[in-house]
C-alpha cells in the first residue's frame, strides 16, 4: 500500500488518511483530516489560553518545559518506536537525532530563556535625556508546520521555543507522520502544560494551509521551497511573520590537503544518514584533482560497507516518503542518461517492499544534472573532480539553496577563509551536518533556502515582539523639538549639528 493513502468515505464525512510504515509497507492507522474550522477554532482556544501561559512567566515555563525532559528521557523507547514506524529509519538515529537533540532543546531553553528573553537596558548613544529598555513580548498564537523526515525534533525544537517564550501553539505535523508529531502534544500534556496551549493539527497541505489563514500571530515552517513560498505568499497577504525552513543542495569541498580518511567517513554518513533525507545532507562533493582518485576509493569502500535493512544492527534505513523515492529514481537515472557512472548501488533495494534505494556514490558528474543542481534528499552521494579549491568554490555557490555546506582541510585557516566566502548560512569544516545540533548556533538558510532562524538567541528572539521602550529621564515641561518651532531653536538645531556632526569631539563623542 502506499504510504499516505486517501480513505474512501461518502459524501458529508470528513477525509480520512490511511498511513503505512515506509519500510514494510505496513498499515499504521488512519487519521481525520482537520478542516478549516478546526484551525480556526483551534485559534481562538489558544488565543484564550494564552495570556494565563505568558503570565507565568520564564520560570514557570521553563518548569515545564524541565519536566518534559524528565518524561521524555523516561519514555524514549516508545517515543523511538512511534518514530521508527513513521520514517522506517535506524532506532539508533531516531534516537540519537530525535530524542537526544530534543531532551538537549528542552533543556537548554529551559535553562536559558531567563536570560535571553530578559529586557535589555541599551544606553542612548544621543539622547542621554532617555533612557532604553529592549523588552521581548510573546507574540500571541504561533503556528508551527514540519516535515517528515525528523517529525519529532523538528516539531518538538520550535514548538518548546515558541512555548517558553510565552505563546500558545498550535503545530501541524507532516501527514505522513501524524503520531510522531502528536507525541510532541502528549510530551507536553504530561509535562502540566495548560490546555488548548499547545494544539496538534493532524493533515495535510489543506490543512496547514488553514491554519497560515486562521489568524495566527506567526507561522514557523519547515519544509520544501515550493510550500515554503506559498505559506510565504499567505503570511504576506495576512501580514504575519514567518521563517522559512526550506530545502538545501549542501556542497562539500575535499582540499588538497584534507585527511582523506575523515573526509571519506564524513561524506559517507552525511550523505546517507537518514537515508539521505536531511535538509543538511551532503548532496554534492568537489574534490580537488590531487587527491580526487584516492578520496573516491576510501568513499566506495566505506559506502559499500553499509547495512541497510529494516531492524537491528543496520546503518541506512527506507526513505520516508514516496514521491521521495521518485525524485531519487528520477536524479539517479538522468545523471547515468548525461554519462555519470555508478560506483556503489544505484537502483531500488530488491530486498525489500518498502522505500529502499541503496546507497548509491555516483562520479563523472557535472551541473548539467539534476543531481548536482536540484535538492535529491536521498541517498546519493555524487562527486564532481574540480581543478583547485576556487573551481570548488566556484561550483559550490553556483545554486539557487544556501542552508548549509563544509569544507575539508588541514589548514584550519584555509578552511575558515573559503567557508566565509561559501553563500550558505552555515559552513562547516572538517565537519559535517552539524548546523542544527550545535543549539547556540543560530540556524537559517540564505537565497531559496529560506528566511529567519531557529536556534540560539535569535531564534528564541525570533517568537517574540521585540518592543522598544523608552523613558524619559529628566521630566522637564518641554523638549528642544517641540512646539512651538523657532528662529531661536532653528540656530541652535543649526549650531548643534554643526558641532557633533562637523567636529571630531563630536563625531567621538556621537
Ligand atoms: P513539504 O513542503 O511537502 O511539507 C511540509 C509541511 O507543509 C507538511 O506538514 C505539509 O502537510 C505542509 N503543507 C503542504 N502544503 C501546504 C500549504 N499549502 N500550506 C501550508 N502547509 C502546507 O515538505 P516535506 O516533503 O514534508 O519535507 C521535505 C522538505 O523539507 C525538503 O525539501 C527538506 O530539505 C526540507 N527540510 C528543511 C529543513 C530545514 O531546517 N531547512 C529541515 C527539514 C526538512
Amino acid at each position: 500500500m502506499a504510504i499516505v493513502q486517501a480513505v474512501e468515505t461518502g459524501p458529508g464525512v470528513r477525509r480520512r488518511l490511511r498511513v503505512a510504515n515506509p519500510a514494510t509497507r505496513e498499515p499504521l492507522g488512519e487519521f481525520e483530516v482537520q478542516t478549516r474550522d478546526d484551525a480556526v477554532a483551534a485559534v481562538e482556544a489558544a488565543r484564550k489560553a494564552q495570556p494565563a501561559w505568558a503570565g507565568l512567566g520564564v520560570d514557570g515555563r521553563a518548569r515545564i518545559l524541565r519536566r518534559a525532559v524528565r518524561s521524555l528521557v523516561a519514555h524514549q523507547d516508545a517515543f523511538v518506536d512511534t518514530i521508527v514506524a513513521e520514517t522506517g529509519k535506524p532506532a539508533i538515529e531516531a534516537r540519537a537525532a530525535e530524542i537526544a537533540t530534543s531532551c538537549d532543546a528542552l533543556e537548554f531553553y529551559a535553562k536559558r530563556a531567563r536570560r535571553i528573553l530578559a529586557d535589555r537596558r541599551v544606553p542612548l548613544h544621543l539622547l542621554k535625556g532617555k533612557r532604553l529598555r529592549i523588552a521581548y513580548r510573546p507574540l500571541g498564537v504561533v503556528g508551527i508546520i514540519t516535515p517528515w523526515n525528523f517529525p519529532f525534533i523538528l516539531s518538538l525544537n520550535p514548538v518548546a521555543q515558541a512555548l517558553v517564550a510565552g505563546n500558545a501553539v498550535i503545530l501541524k505535523p507532516s501527514e505522513a507522520t501524524p503520531a510522531s508529531g502528536r507525541l510532541v502534544g502528549e510530551l507536553f500534556a504530561e509535562a502540566g502544560l495548560p490546555e488548548d496551549v499547545l494544539q496538534v493539527l493532524c493533515g495535510d497541505g489543506e490543512t496547514g494551509a488553514a491554519l497560515v489563514d486562521a489568524g495566527v500571530d506567526k507561522i514557523s515552517f519547515t519544509g520544501s521551497v515550493a510550500t515554503g513560498r506559498r505559506v510565504a505568499e499567505a503570511c504576506g497577504r495576512s501580514l504575519i511573520p514567518c521563517t522559512l525552513e526550506l530545502g538545501g543542495k549542501d556542497p562539500m569541498i575535499v582540499c588538497a590537503d584534507a585527511d582523506l580518511e575523515r573526509a571519506a567517513a564524513g561524506a559517507v554518513w552525511s550523505a546517507f544518514a537518514n537515508a539521505g533525507q536531511v535538509c543538511i545532507s551532503t548532496e554534492r562533493v568537489y574534490v580537488v584533482d590531487e587527491v580526487y582518485d584516492a578520496f573516491v576509493n576510501k568513499v566506495v569502500e566505506n559506502a559499500a560497507a553499509l547495512r541497510q535493512g529494516t531492524g537491528g544492527e543496520i546503518d541506512v534505513g527506507s526513505l520516508a516518503w514516496e514521491p521521495q523515492l521518485d525524485v531519487v529514481e528520477r536524479h539517479v537515472r538522468d545523471a547515468l542518461a548525461k554519462g555519470a557512472r555508478v560506483l556503489v548501488g544505484g537502483r531500488r533495494n530488491p530486498d525489500y517492499a518498502g522505500l529502499f534505494w541503496e546507497p548509491t556514490v555516483l562520479v563523472d558528474v557535472d551541473h548539467t544534472m539534476d543531481v548536482m543542481r536540484e535538492e535529491t534528499f536521498g541517498p546519493v552521494l555524487p562527486i564532481m573532480r574540480v581543478r583547485d579549491d576556487e573551481e570548488a568554490l566556484q561550483l559550490a555557490n553556483a545554486t539557487r539553496y544556501g542552508l548549509n555546506s563544509s569544507v575539508w582541510s588541514r589548514d584550519r585557516h584555509r578552511g575558515l577563509e573559503l567557508a566565509r566566502r561559501l553563500e550558505a548560512g552555515a559552513a562547516v569544516v572538517n565537519d559535517c551536518m552539524i548546523a542544527y545540533g550545535a543549539t547556540e548556533a543560530p540556524f537559517g538558510g540564505v537565497k531559496d533556502s529560506g528566511i529567519g532562524q531557529v536556534n540560539g538567541e535569535a531564534g528564541l528572539r525570533g517568537f517574540c515582539h521585540t518592543q522598544s521602550i523608552l523613558v524619559d529621564r529628566f521630566g522637564r515641561r518641554s523638549e528642544p523639538g517641540w512646539y512651538p518651532y523657532t528662529a531661536r531653536k532653528a540656530r541652535r538645531l543649526e549650531r548643534a549639528v554643526r558641532w557633533i556632526w562637523g567636529t571630531s569631539i563630536g563625531r567621538w563623542l556621537s
